[in-house]
């Protein structure tokens, strides 16, 4: 269960600031794309994906794409970002999340991965020993298997409530995901 567990969570990618990451010690990023930073549709990122990568640049933190998505996907949305990038990345085997790290110099102490996703991305994390950041998925699924799987992550999530108990609630459908996705 503790590799299930996420080290953090965010209402959105967007309150996990470069001043947030460097008070936590992480200098090199590993991003989910998929209903992380966009919704699947959503082909090419946004201004606020943008502006917010240059902050993390701007402070010296090194961002890259690792996606279980396919190239076409993965290499568009990063047309214009041009950030390293892995895709059909089988999270949540650690191998390309290590390979990544690895990479842009990073280790286990100063590398964290964020996703929308405890099966896939903070397991991910955990299996390559580094830090798991979850954010509520950007837009749900309601066919069975989500609703199945969500049922799992609030369940997971609750012990995780326990020990954070300041931790705003993510869980998909609390008030709080509710407000944060209209605006
Ligand atoms: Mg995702």
């Amino acid at each position: 269960m503790a590799l299930l567990q996420p080290n953090r969570t965010f209402l959105s990618y967007r309150e996990v600031s470069a001043a947030l990451l460097r008070e936590m010690g992480i200098e090199v990023l590993l991003l989910d794309i998929d209903n992380t930073l966009a919704p699947y549709e959503q082909p090419e990122p946004d201004e606020q994906i943008r502006l917010w990568l240059q902050s993390l640049a701007r402070a010296g933190i090194r961002a890259a794409f690792l996606s279980n998505n396919h190239g076409e996907r993965v290499e568009l949305f990063n047309k214009t970002l041009a950030l390293p990038v892995r895709y059909d990345a089988h999270k949540p085997l650690p191998r390309q999340a290590k390979k990544m790290m690895k990479r842009l110099g990073g280790n286990r102490k100063n590398t964290a991965l964020m996703g929308d996703q405890i099966f896939t991305d903070v397991l991910c994390a955990h299996l390559a020993g580094i830090r798991g950041f979850l954010v509520p998925p950007i837009v749900d699924r309601t066919d069975r298997g989500t609703r199945f799987k969500r049922r799992m992550e609030r369940k997971i999530l609750k012990r995780y409530y326990k020990k954070h108990t300041d931790a705003p609630d993510i869980r998909v459908g609390s008030p709080l995901t509710k407000e944060y996705i209209k605006t």
